[in-house]
């Protein structure tokens, strides 16, 4: 079990410049996601983590040991780390037990690691089988299995739940993480999908052009996102123009409290749609309505002419054409307009 520190890596491809100065904070034993839109760079992050890939620049420092910098790169093999690629890649000509084992050393490939892997897998029952009988969410356990069969320090996963329905994702999430947090090892998962990252990780890195914007718990970064990009990046938001000041906000929903730190002036208020409650405060016309089960998200708008999202959790919410009342519940962060 390792941390990793990384410090203003580089990466350019041609002129293309991937990664920009990237720095990231992994504490041992901790699972971290990295998020962030397609092309971000997110993979190149990890291939440069895994040793495939040299940067131009910057440090990467696991345990004590720096494996990238300056006139440093330690091969793949000599990093202690291993990687979950997308689809799990296994071997189709060896079984199961002959995939998880692959890693080790000659004379244990069949031997206890191999038994107790499978058992920590729930793939004692299948170590006789080819990857093509198995389901999409059994191969993935058998990637796992794989990466950790040696002990490494960390094991990297690239959206390795990508290719798998939505209907086994969860599960095959719970697995993984269970099998993770059963070996104790450090991990970095790069993901572009917000509830894999918010719902998974120990620590959520959010990942905009070759650069981490912000780090930190899922409800540190979901409650109090950096900026109105990182914001909407990780789920729907209501955006207002207000005033703040004296740490209370005025706005055509009234005067809310602010989150601790928000600067007098013009500001960008958010309001995320689960923060109104519906039965009292501002009247708003219904105008759409979607039903997911858990809840319902309804779109108003209010009489000044603002159109809003309300994710409310009622039985029965109100009907299109119908006229709601709406209040905030908690703070609301704001960012500083026309600076
Ligand atoms: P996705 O979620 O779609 O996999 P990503 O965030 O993992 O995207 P990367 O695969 O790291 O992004 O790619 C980032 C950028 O770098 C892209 O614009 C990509 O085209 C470019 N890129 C990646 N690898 C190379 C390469 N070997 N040569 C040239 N450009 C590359």
């Amino acid at each position: 079990m390792s941390d990793i520190k990384v410090r203003g890596l580089t990466k350019n491809f041609g002129n293309v410049r991937v990664l920009a100065g990237l720095d990231l904070d992994v504490a041992a034993g901790e699972l971290v996601a990295v998020l962030g839109p397609s092309g971000c760079g997110k993979t190149t992050l990890l291939r440069l983590l895994a040793g495939f890939e040299e940067a131009d620049a910057g440090t990467i420092t696991v345990g004590e040991r720096t494996v990238s910098g300056p006139s440093i790169h330690v091969p793949p093999h000599r990093r202690g780390l291993a990687v979950v690629p997308q689809e799990g890649a296994l071997f189709p000509h060896l079984s199961v037990a002959a995939n998880v084992g692959f890693g080790l050393p000659r004379g244990e490939r069949e031997g206890p690691r191999v038994t107790q892997l499978l058992d920590i897998a729930g793939l004692t029952t299948l170590a006789r089988r080819m990857p093509h009988e198995l389901s999409g969410g059994q191969q993935q356990r058998v990637a796992v299995a794989r990466a950790l069969a040696p002990s490494p320090a960390v094991v990297l996963l690239d959206e390795p739940f990508s290719g798998l329905d939505a209907a086994l994702r969860a599960t095959i999430r719970a697995e993984v993480l269970e099998m993770l947090r059963a070996a104790g090892t450090t991990a970095v998962l790069v993901t572009h999908d917000q509830e894999e990252a918010l719902s998974l990780a120990d620590h959520v890195a959010i990942m905009r052009n070759g650069a981490i914007v912000q780090q930190g718990s899922p409800a540190h970064v979901y409650n109090a996102p950096a900026d109105l990009e990182v914001a909407a990046f990780l789920g729907d938001t209501n955006v207002l123009p207000g005033s703040a000041r004296d740490a209370l906000v005025t706005c055509v929903l009234g005067r809310i409290p602010t989150a601790p730190g928000t600067p007098d002036g013009d500001v960008a208020v958010l309001i995320r749609p689960e923060q109104l409650t519906l039965g009292d405060g501002k009247p708003a016309a219904v105008l759409e309505r979607r039903y997911y089960g858990h809840d319902t998200v309804l779109r108003v708008q209010l009489v000044s002419g603002e159109q809003l999202l309300v994710r409310s959790t009622l039985d029965t919410v109100a009907a299109v054409g119908s006229t709601v009342l709406l209040s905030v519940t908690g703070t609301a962060y704001c960012y500083p307009v026309g600076i």
